[in-house]
């Protein structure tokens, strides 16, 4: 089956992921099955999405009964779900503010980005090993030559800097900076940990430059690290939110806090799905559900089970993270294998880089789970090594 529907797809579907790994049909908790019947345990969560898992009773609930209610309207006219969203972000900031709602990441870092704009000043300092999206602009942030070389010139004036570096964050930082955008935890970079100083430098040196300091916690926020931002206490003027917040649903969020709440102004931006009904809904379900679970603790303590069991193998050299957004480097570069073998085994994880294993499993994954994958993991190692001789 699955084959039939791989060939389908190379010829219907334009080929920029290159060939999917697997053909899906079904998902339930941290499960997922292809389309022959073979059941995986979901270690990568859609890339960090499904914070619920797959077919939560919660979050079908939620979404079923505002689509049988009032499932689109335009931004012409708002609607309950959508206020009540904007208000519990905000109240889980913590800070006053306004939002402004999305369909996807990159489109949160759109926003943000032409936010950034109505300072007045146009120079942006962002990571190098950071990604903020495929878009024109969030591309001119993301730093990988490969993802940007074929599409410049890119908008805007952007100097990269090295992740972690205060004193290079200090002297790139000048009186005609726009924003600093940061990722708390760098994912595609293979979940990558600052400093713990970091984000506060960051914060101190923007203040004293009159830049903003916007943080791109589209990876790392809503639970994924057991908090419900990574950079939480940062104290950021821009907050950029997807991936978990719709659990599958895409919705996507900028929220512009302090003076930088009333940047963008009537005309200056617009969408005509974002802060829909039907994914505002689903994005409570979610903030619901993660509380009533207990899941930010939950993620906590697997998370630390998680990354305490993957390190006992010596071709294991590093284990990173937060909560349950793990990354790890392996002793070669194998990573593409690692991966192809954890499938043959039942696990979906990712391989950011050649030499790093991701894994942000959903937030509600079960120490069955957990242990079934951390005994697989040498004989995962073992395929994939053995495949290197
Ligand atoms: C995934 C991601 C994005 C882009 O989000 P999309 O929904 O894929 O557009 C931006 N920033 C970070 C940190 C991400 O992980």
């Amino acid at each position: 089956m699955s084959q039939q529907w791989q060939e389908r797809y190379a010829a219907s579907v334009m080929n920029t992921f290159g060939p999917p790994k697997l053909v899906l049909v079904k998902g339930e908790g941290a499960h997922v099955w292809d389309a022959d019947g073979k059941e995986y345990v979901d270690l990568l969560g859609g890339i960090a999405v499904n914070a619920l898992g797959h077919a939560h009773p919660a979050l079908v609930a939620a979404v079923t009964e505002q689509l049988g209610t009032l499932g689109h309207i335009s931004n012409f006219f708002t609607s309950t779900p959508q206020v009540e969203l904007a208000e519990r972000l905000l109240s889980l900031v913590g800070a006053d503010g306004r939002v402004f709602f999305t369909n996807s990441g990159t489109e949160a870092n759109e926003a943000a980005f032409k936010l950034t704009r109505r300072t007045g000043r146009t120079h942006l300092v962002a990571a190098e090993g950071a990604f903020h999206g495929r878009t024109m602009g969030a591309l001119a942030l993301t730093a990988k030559e490969a993802y940007r070389t074929p599409f410049e010139p890119l908008p805007g004036n952007v100097t990269f800097v090295p992740y972690g570096d205060e004193a290079a964050l200090a002297r790139a930082v000048t009186d005609q900076t726009a924003a600093v955008v940061l990722e708390p935890i760098q994912g595609e970079a293979g979940v990558v940990v600052p400093p713990d100083s970091y984000l506060a430098a960051a914060r101190e040196i923007t203040r004293d430059n009159g830049a903003l300091l916007w943080l791109d916690e589209i990876q790392t926020g809503i639970g994924r690290t057991g908090r419900w931002f990574a950079g939480e206490s940062a104290d950021p003027d821009v907050v950029t939110v997807a991936k978990g917040l719709g659990g599958g649903i895409p919705i996507g969020a900028c929220i512009g806090l302090g003076d930088a709440a009333t940047l963008l102004q009537p005309g200056n931006h617009g969408t005509t799905f974002g802060g829909n009904p039907v994914a505002c809904a689903a994005a409570l379900a979610v903030l619901d559900t993660i509380e009533k679970e207990g899941l930010l603790d939950h993620a906590t303590e697997v998370g630390q089970r998680l990354r305490d069991g993957l390190a006992q193998d010596p071709r294991v050299t590093e284990v990173r993270g937060r909560g349950l957004f793990i990354g790890l480097d392996l002793s070669e570069p194998v990573s593409a294998q690692v991966a192809a073998a954890a499938l043959t085994h039942g696990f979906i994880l990712n391989n950011p880089t050649p030499e790093r294993v991701r894994l942000a499993p959903p937030l509600v994954i079960g120490h069955d789970d957990v242990d079934a994958f951390l005994a697989a993991w040498p004989a995962i190692l073992d395929d994939a090594y053995g495949g290197l001789r």
